[in-house]
Parts: structure tokens; sequence; C-alpha cells
């Protein structure tokens, strides 16, 4: 398989080169050069396959021959080492916990498959790497979780200053070893400004071999259609209604266009809906048709605060810039704070089921589709735990949550961070600690 960049002006590269490079030399975002739906002798057995070997038949194409298919299969079984539970609220209405992973995100999916497919390419070299990451909340903790302690491997994290919850920042400022946290006074889009000026920045190549670990990066980016593959599975296993539309919670958009690539292999997800909060640059793309990010502005549901999201080109290209195809297959709406804030509530005392911000959101759209559209069944993704958020939370619902082991064990870590200003500051970081 081989990658092309989407500023079509870099040659194209096959999957060991995508992911080394994260971003193209031209600033562009790699993107499959084909995407071949999976064969009926897959859907045939489609119900009695394990997740190890669904994941491995979807991923397959992407990775081609540059990984031996026992060394492949050894990556999906130590990335997927926990469960992606639908929950039922209503008769037509469920979520998709994405949340039970280490760092309790859906973003241990990709940082974990990443980060053992980087340690995979680097098994024999004796050069080190540093994975260079922006985040607006979840990223930094599930790629510092995933990378943690790998021979070889340095990771930086780039988080807003103030702009995460204080549980977020705790896992990305106690991991200590290989993972460092940098605190950019500013918002999300500077921080990926500033990794994007990295990768291309020449002068730093002789001091660091730089990666990215966004979802600019396909080994991020593609395994995250793994759990939509085990969502349909389960749903047809319990034969609800069809069709299916899929709610999700929206910032940086890569999560739901891997959800628009599970569909292109064929799966049978009816409709999507990208919810997101105030940061509504793709809401007023799908009205108006024309792409025009704002800077971002903060909100409850943090990790989505992203006011130019990285992958709107890549789903341009698979709709082929037709905004008339894309409406056909997906539904975009904006929620203010309160709304989300209602939305937990309700969602508390209708069903008894704490959402944090996020999920919130993303059931707000789901509820919003539905009003006109009855006939689905909606599973709304759950992306992060609300403990995640906790103050947010237990405002809104007026509840105690309970802390589970995976974050009750950093809570008397002690945090470590540096704080930087500009690029420059970035820049001399990096060279100064060079090894
Ligand atoms: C990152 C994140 C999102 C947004 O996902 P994108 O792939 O950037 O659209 C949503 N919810 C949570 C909890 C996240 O951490």
């Amino acid at each position: 398989m081989n990658y092309f960049s989407l500023n079509n002006n870099a040659t194209a590269v096959g999957f060991e080169k995508a992911v080394r490079l994260g971003l193209a030399p031209d600033r562009g975002l790699y993107f499959p050069q084909q995407i071949t739906p999976l064969p009926d002798a897959f859907w045939d057995k489609f119900l009695g396959m394990s997740r190890h070997e669904i994941a491995f038949k979807v991923i397959k194409q992407f990775v081609g021959d540059e990984i031996p298919q026992d060394n492949l299969m050894e990556i999906i079984e130590q990335t997927l080492t926990f469960d992606f539970p639908i929950v039922e609220l209503d008769k037509d209405i469920a979520t998709l916990e994405l949340f039970h992973g280490p760092t309790m995100a859906f973003k241990d999916v990709g940082g974990r498959f990443m980060a053992r497919c980087l340690g995979y390419f680097n098994r024999s070299s004796t050069e080190k790497v540093t994975v260079l990451v922006a985040t607006s909340g979840d990223t930094g903790g599930a790629v510092a979780s995933g990378f943690l302690g790998v021979e070889g491997v340095e990771v930086i994290i780039l988080y807003p200053k103030g702009k995460v919850s204080p549980i977020q920042e705790l896992q990305l400022t106690t991991q200590g070893k290989n993972i460092t946290a940098l605190e950019v006074t500013g918002v999300f889009d500077d921080c990926q400004e500033m990794v994007k000026t990295a990768f291309l920045d020449e002068s730093l190549k002789k001091h660091r071999n730089l990666t990215s670990a966004n979802s600019i990066n396909v080994a991020r980016w593609l395994p995250q259609s793994f759990y939509y593959f085990f969502a349909a599975q389960e749903l047809m296993k319990r034969k609800v209604r069809n069709p299916y539309a899929f709610s999700v919670p929206s910032g940086n958009f890569g999560n739901i266009c891997a959800g628009f690539i599970a569909r292109e292999l064929g799966l049978p997800i009816a409709h999507f809906i990208a919810s997101t909060n105030q940061n509504d640059t793709f809401p007023r793309y799908m009205e108006n048709g024309i792409f025009e990010p704002k800077k971002s502005v903060q909100t409850i549901s943090n990790a989505m605060d992203v006011g130019n999201p990285s992958n709107f080109v890549r789903i341009a290209k698979l709709f082929n810039q037709d905004l008339f195809r894309l409406k056909n297959v997906c539904s975009s709406y904006s929620f203010t704070d309160k709304e989300t804030n209602i939305a937990m509530q309700e969602i508390y005392k209708d069903y008894n089921y704490i959402a944090d911000p996020h999920g919130a959101v993303g059931y707000l759209g789901l509820k919003k589709y539905m009003e006109k559209n009855p006939d689905h069944y909606g599973v709304f993704l759950e992306t992060a735990h609300p403990v995640k958020f906790l103050d947010v939370v237990e405002k809104a619902i007026k509840k105690k949550v309970e802390i589970p082991p995976q974050i009750q064990k950093i809570l008397n870590k002690k945090s470590k961070k540096t704080s930087i200003e500009s690029y420059q500051d970035l820049k001399q970081y990096l060279i100064d600690h060079a090894v």
C-alpha cells in the first residue's frame, strides 16, 4: 500500500515511511492510494470472527507487506487488550464505550497500535526517534502510555496551559522515564502548529529524528476503524433493527474519518453524525460549503476544542470534495456547554448512566438526528471515561463519581513539566535536550 500526500506535492511512500514521517514533506496529510472493500468471504464469516481476526483483516491492506503477518497479528493482540462494550440505554439508543483502555479514552487504540508499529520498525535500529505530539487532552496520555519505557523512543507532549482537565494533566506530567510534557501558553491549535513547523524545520534534522503521533499519523488514525466493526458486529448479533446511525463527538475529526474508512470497506453503517461543541468549523462547512477555520474556544468538552480540524482534508478526499455525497452519509451539529450540561443530567436521570461531556455532545447529536430519522438505531461514542472530567461531571449530576484504579494510581504522583511560549522555545528545548 502506498500513501500519497493530500497536498499533491510529495512522492508517494509505503506504510513504514508514512508512519515515520507522520506528515508529508509538503505538509500534506498522507492518504491511502486505494481503499479496497473487504471481500464477500470476509462478510460471510463476519459474525463468527474474533476481534483480533477482524482487526487483522481490516488493517492488512493498509500495512501491506511491510510488517510480516505474524508480527502484525502480535501488534494487534497487544493493542486490543481491553473491551469495547455497547451499553443499551433505551430501545433504540446505545452507547459504545471506548474508554476501557489504560488512559481511559478511545485514543488508546491508535496510540498503542502506532507505538508497536514504530517499535517493530525500529527493532534493529540504534537511532533514537522523537515522537512529538500535540494534545487537546487525551492524545498525549494515550501516546505516553503506549510508548512508556519503549527503548529508543522519546516522547515529547505539547499541551495548552490551563486547558486540559486536572486528571488529564496528571496523565501527561507524571509518567517520567522517556516521556516529557511541555506546557504551551496558547490553545491546542498553537500546539498543533508548532508540531507541524518542527517537522519541516530542516535545521532540526541533525539533532532529532522526529515523528508525529497525532491522528495525522496513519498508524494512529486507521486502527480507529476497528471498533466500528466490533460495534456493528455486536449490533448484528443482537439483531437490533437497521439502519444504524453512529454519532461521533469530534474535534480533529480523526475518529469519524476512521469510521468513514470502515464504511468504505463495506461496513453497514448508514449514517454518521459529527457532533461538536462550540468549535463548529465542520458544521458550518456542512451548512454553507465553506471551510473556514476559526481560533478554538475553550469548552467543557476540551478534547474537542479544535478550530482547524486536521482531518478535514481526508474527509473531503474520501467524498471527492462533493458536499452532496458527504451529506448523504453525514450530518453535523454543534452544541453549547449549557446544552452539554443539561444532556449529562438527562442521561443520568433518564437512563441512570454517567456520560462524560464529550459523550454527552455525541448523545445530543444523535438525538437531534433521530428526531427526523426515527427509523434508525442510534449509537453514540463514549470517547472518554467521566472520571477524566471529574469536576464538570460531578457538578452536572450532583453526585460523586467513583475513581477507577487506573486513575487512583496517579493521583499522588509528582507532576513534572516545562513551560514554553513560542516555536523558538520548542526548538531550543529539542536541541538542548537531544541525546
Ligand atoms: C480526542 C477526543 C475527541 C475528538 O476526537 P477526534 O478524532 O479528534 O475528532 C473526542 N472525545 C475525546 C474524549 C477525545 O479525547
